[in-house]
């Protein structure tokens, strides 16, 4: 049993070691042996280790969510497939808090995330953002069976959010910072909710759709409190990555490609 912790203690440790180890210094693994001949001397231009690693927060469905066989998948995760194949680079998705994700592409963990990111000023200090490849807007979850039927009907009333979203900062606009709770997890906020811990979630409407359609005692109410546009965060030193990926978004939204992915993933 001693052994048994041991061995266990050993695999986590190395495991954490490997996972924190940064992206610059994993040059020579053999990751990128996995990218073809062909495109080696591309792929190496565009990333220097041959692949391009994004990060994700894999709550946010039909973005991006964990499917049964525990993959992410959804709308940005094929798009992001779909990038690769155009500039014949592999990729790889890496699930994280989604407050960590400019964090990592700015210390050069990641090259990149795609995420639902909203394009804003503020980030656009720390990231390169690509051409915008989708449209939201901020609403508000509740219960079904409260009373609460308007945004402005919250005023004074407990409100959770993601950490580092766009959904805190509208919360924190709209009922002040005193009154909202951040979670590391949108699960964590809608739980909460279930629970009434709190009497509110704010965030982005299709995935707020998605959380209700899987929870018969939620509801989004019409009004929306902001507006976003999503686009893929990249490496502010890599001025090569931002122009290949917006190359290969527009010819994708140009051949129907992106089109398809949204209603595939819009009817589910
Ligand atoms: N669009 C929101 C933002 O950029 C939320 C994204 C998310 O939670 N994945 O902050």
């Amino acid at each position: 049993m001693k052994n048994l912790k041991k061995i266990l203690l050993a695999f986590v440790t190395t495991t954490l070691l490997v996972s924190c180890s940064g992206k610059n210094q994993k040059g020579n693994s053999n990751e990128s042996d996995l990218s073809n001949n062909s495109n080696k001397k591309v792929s190496s231009e565009i990333v220097s280790d041959g692949v391009i690693d994004l990060g994700t927060s894999a709550d946010f469905p039909p973005y991006e969510f964990f499917d049964d066989n525990n993959k992410i998948v959804g709308i940005d995760a094929e798009i992001a497939q779909e990038i690769g194949k155009k500039l014949g680079v592999e990729v790889k998705i890496k699930d994280m808090d989604f407050s960590s994700i400019i964090a990592s592409i700015e210390s050069g963990k990641l090259d990149g995330g795609i995420a639902g990111i909203t394009a804003n000023e503020d980030r656009k200090k720390n990231v390169n953002f690509s051409d915008t490849y989708g449209k939201s807007v901020q609403k508000v979850i509740v219960k079904k069976d409260s009373s609460f039927k308007n945004p402005e009907d919250l005023k004074g009333k407990k409100v959770a959010s993601q950490l580092g979203s766009t959904g805190e900062t509208a919360a924190k606009d709209t009922y002040g910072e005193e009154n909202v709770q951040s979670f590391s997890k949108n699960m964590d906020a809608i739980v909460a909710l279930n629970n009434d811990k709190v009497d509110a979630v704010v965030l982005d409407d299709q995935v707020a759709e998605k959380f209700a359609a899987a929870n018969k005692d939620l509801k989004v109410l019409d009004k929306e409190l902001a507006k976003d546009e999503y686009a893929i965060a990249l490496d502010k030193k890599n001025d090569k990555l931002l122009e290949e990926v917006n190359k290969a978004i527009d010819e994708l939204k140009k051949d129907g490609t992106i089109d398809k992915i949204f209603e595939k993933y819009m009817d589910k």
